[in-house]
């Protein structure tokens, strides 16, 4: 059998990002599993949480004070009859029927307004004589009330499947009254770390040789994004040896490489997948950090990442977590870069779309962004001082101070 031959694909960085997009939402989500609420942060949910009534299920008082009739307050001073009390969680039979003119109703935060009343005036406005109270400041109609089912309407739905549940998510699940949820299992990501001079992190490096940090940094990338990292054995830059290890590695959802991409003599992750009649997708990005990056299907989706440990890291933020976040159920989100002040001149050369660790500095509205001094792409130690990567656009050859600039956090 030969091979077909080895066609080289290099992309704009926004044009590799759009095809990984384009993959991810073909990308069937794995199994699911029902999880307690408690644990069921940062994953993925796989059924639709339902409103299991009306939010708010009653006109809620956002304020203590009154319940009353806004026209009654057109003039103030204005002085009402009071003619109860409620507060939060007060019982059915212990609500007036309804507030008529001149009257009003002492209400707390939290309770239901009555009937009849249509605005709640700040307890702050007014003084209780007796029986009555005198309000000092109008209202307009609705002040200081949530509509019944204004929030969200009995049956409809609160958080749909396919959404990372966040904080604000196990709020609605809870407030739904869903103390179990089905969310999808994590998806198992193989990861492969190829090159004859990475030996293991417990063995001791001879003078030439390179711990193995790749695989270390990718399982972490790998679990933020909702996955369960596989770790394989270092893969030798020999043929035989790599395929069986990339044969291995291709049994799960999805292959994450790192090495053997580049134009080296001794690198054969291509060739070995293209023996293998492997489909690519792009073997290059107009990148820096991770030019060569590689993005195929063999089966399963695979990424081979330059090794560099730099590269590494940020090609696989680009590229596979689209994918990884799809097999774990998620809707596959746009890359968002929000923009900030840099704070000293860049001078680079033209041609590549560079994300360069950088330093994101200040406090509150103050902020901006300086490039991290470092070594080029294999710079690890400069990366771990770095607190997010700025984002240059392959035209700009020289940035001012001053100039806002786009940056990706992480
Ligand atoms: P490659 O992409 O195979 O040409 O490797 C590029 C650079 O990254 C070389 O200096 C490698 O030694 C280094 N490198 C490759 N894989 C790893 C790894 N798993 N951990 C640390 N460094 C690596
Ligand atoms: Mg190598």
């Amino acid at each position: 059998m030969s091979a077909p031959p080895l066609n080289s694909i290099v992309l704009s960085f926004e044009d590799a990002r759009r095809v990984v997009e384009k993959q991810a939402a073909l990308v069937q989500a794995g199994a699911v599993e029902s999880v307690d609420l408690l644990a069921a942060a940062g994953r993925v949910l796989a059924e639709p949480v339902l409103a299991d009534r009306d939010l708010p299920p009653f006109p809620r008082s956002t304020r203590d004070g009154y319940a009353v009739r806004s026209a009654d307050l057109s003039q103030v001073p204005a002085a009402l009859d009071v003619i109860g009390e409620i507060k939060a969680g007060e019982k059915l039979d212990k609500i007036p029927a309804n507030v008529a003119s001149r009257q009003t109703v002492s209400i707390m935060t939290g309770a239901p307004v009555p009937a009849g009343a249509d605005a709640v005036v700040m307890v702050e406005y007014t003084s209780l004589r007796g029986k009555q109270v005198e309000v000092t400041r109008g209202v307009v109609h609705g002040e200081n009330i949530v509509p019944r089912g204004s929030e969200a309407r009995e049956g409809s739905v609160l958080i749909d499947r396919g959404v990372r549940l966040n904080e604000a998510a196990i709020a609605l699940a809870a407030s739904a009254g869903k103390s179990r949820l089905q969310v999808h299992k994590r998806p198992r990501v193989a990861v492969l770390t190829t090159g004859d001079e990475i030996v293991e992190i417990d063995a001791k490096p001879g003078p030439t040789q390179i711990r193995n940090s790749n695989s270390y940094s990718l399982a972490a990338q790998i679990r933020r994004a909702g996955g369960e990292p596989v770790l394989l054995p270092v893969a030798p830059d020999e043929l035989h040896g790599l395929r069986r290890l990339i044969e291995e590695g291709l049994k799960s959802a999805l292959l994450v490489m790192t090495g053997g991409v580049s134009m080296g003599r001794y690198d054969l992750v291509e060739q070995v997948l293209s023996d293998m009649h492997a489909e690519f997708f792009f073997t290059g990005a107009k990148i820096q950090p991770g030019r060569p990056v590689v993005f195929g299907k063999c089966g399963s989706y695979f990424f081979g990442l330059p090794g560099n440990p730099v590269s590494t890291i940020v090609t696989f933020e680009l590229f596979a977590r689209p994918i990884l976040e799809a097999l774990s159920g998620k809707v596959p989100g746009k890359l968002i870069f929000p923009h900030v002040r840099l704070k000293k001149e860049i001078r680079i050369k033209t041609g590549l779309t560079r994300f360069l660790p950088a330093i994101l500095s200040g406090e509150f509205e103050h902020s901006a962004v300086e490039l991290v001094a470092w070594q080029g792409s294999g710079d690890v130690a400069a990366t771990a001082r770095a607190n997010c990567y700025a984002v240059i656009p392959p035209d700009r050859e020289y940035i001012p101070a001053g100039e806002w600039i786009a940056v990706m956090l992480l």
